[in-house]
């Protein structure tokens, strides 16, 4: 979509720090983290929030979270644990309108998270 800024990180128009890809997935380094490992792992068709999913959409958002747990595993966060959050709509916080997951590592969280 034009002018979505993750859909330019996954036509490679603007740069990220990419740390896995698959034919329906990209996983990139959050440009701001909030943690020591702050991954985004997002589809790369172009769906602005969870609201906007369709039924024919369970298959990439299967995908989403095998590559999340791909990607956790190869960072061997498998004893330490991760946090996987999908902020979805104004306010949980979500700025840009194309789904991501925030893959969160490297320090412990607080729940319920502010
Ligand atoms: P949201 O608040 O929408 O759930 O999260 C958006 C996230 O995208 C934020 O954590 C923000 O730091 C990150 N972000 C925004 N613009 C860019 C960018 O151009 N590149 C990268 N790598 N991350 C971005
Ligand atoms: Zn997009």
């Amino acid at each position: 979509m034009q002018d979505c800024i993750f859909c330019k990180i996954a036509n490679r128009e603007i740069p990220a720090d990419i740390v896995y890809e698959n034919e329906q997935v990209l996983v990139f380094k959050d440009v701001n983290p909030a943690a020591p490992v702050h991954l985004l792992v997002i589809p790369k068709k172009h769906i602005s929030t969870l609201f906007d999913l369709s039924e024919g959409d369970s298959g990439i958002l299967g995908q989403v979270q095998l590559a999340a747990v791909r990607v956790a595993r190869e960072l061997n966060l498998g004893e330490q644990g991760f946090r996987l959050v999908c902020n979805c709509g104004r306010e949980a916080g979500q700025v840009v309108m194309h789904i991501h997951y925030h893959l969160l590592a490297g320090r412990p969280f607080q729940w319920p998270p502010g």
